[in-house]
């Protein structure tokens, strides 16, 4: 098993990026029977992110989403991608008990995918996690904030629901990202539209294998009020039949949450007919075991 999605900051917590905090996540991964790990830092960590995507939210209508994002990036923008990058270099391999990989979860910036990859083409990555977390400038998965909360009360789930599938079929098709990370995300808040979902998980295990991207399998659904892995069992179906690889992953923002949930995982991939995952090192996919 796997462990490809990995944060080492909670939200609200600032650096530093330290290289013993990338090895006590190396060891609890592989306690918990995880045989190699990808840390995922977000992008929108980095002053490097915010120097290039700074503003990117003035294209939404609405003043008081742009407000609200822009005080959560300057909230979050305060990392430096060098130090995150030496910390989890410096992990491996002689001094974690299992590999280490250097990866970053990147968001959807429509119509900005190309300055990104530029961007990121300046470290040796070995993954990158392709995320929708907003809408326009709706970050739509931070509950508990008034101003994203009022927006789940005032919009058709419907609307929400293809807002966010069409962003991942966009983002698929930018092929920045190897995988894509959490993809039911729209049912974070545990809000999901009544009747046949089929027509939402055709089109998104579409988007992926068309556009050659794996699925994450993630345990982190289950930590929210969605009370679901991502994907859910009829969108993994779907990812098996069409042919998509998948990874596995918690996407712990802490130690004690590091490779939680992967014996339920491997529940989810046996019922779904998996038997192989992917891996990847600098961006080359390899199988996995299961
Ligand atoms: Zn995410
Ligand atoms: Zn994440």
């Amino acid at each position: 098993m796997l462990d490809y999605h990995l944060h080492l900051l909670r939200h609200g917590e600032d650096g530093p990026y330290r290289v013993e905090s990338v090895r006590a996540y190396a060891e609890m991964a592989a306690a918990r029977g995880v045989g190699e790990i990808c840390v995922t830092e977000h992008l929108f960590r980095f002053r490097q992110a915010d120097r290039l995507l700074h503003g990117w939210w003035d294209a939404d209508p609405d003043g008081r989403l742009r407000e609200q994002t822009a005080a959560y990036w300057a909230e979050h923008a305060t990392g430096d991608l060098d130090e995150y990058v030496e910390a989890v270099l410096g992990a491996g391999p002689a001094g974690a008990p299992i590999p280490v990989r250097l990866g970053v979860e990147v968001d959807y910036y429509p119509g900005r995918m190309d300055e990104v990859a530029a961007l990121l083409a300046g470290w040796p990555f070995d993954l990158l996690l392709g995320s929708v977390h907003w809408l326009g400038a709706w970050g739509f998965d931070q509950m508990g904030d008034p101003v994203v909360d009022e927006q789940w009360e005032s919009r058709e789930v419907e609307a929400v629901w293809d807002a966010y599938v069409a962003a991942i079929e966009e983002l698929a098709a930018t092929r920045t990202a190897d995988v894509l990370a959490h993809p039911d995300l729209a049912k974070v808040a545990g809000i999901v539209p009544a009747g046949d979902l089929a027509p939402w998980w055709d089109r998104l295990a579409k988007a992926a294998a068309e556009n050659g991207v794996a699925a994450e399998v993630s345990s982190a659904g289950w930590r929210k009020p969605a009370a679901e892995a991502y994907p859910a069992p009829s969108l993994l179906a779907r990812f098996k039949a069409a042919g998509v690889p998948v990874t596995t992953a918690s996407d712990a923002h802490e130690l004690a949450l590091v490779a939680d949930g992967t014996d339920r995982l491997r529940g989810l991939l046996a019922a779904a007919g998996y038997t192989e995952l992917r891996g990847f090192e600098r961006r080359r996919p390899s199988p996995w075991a299961v």
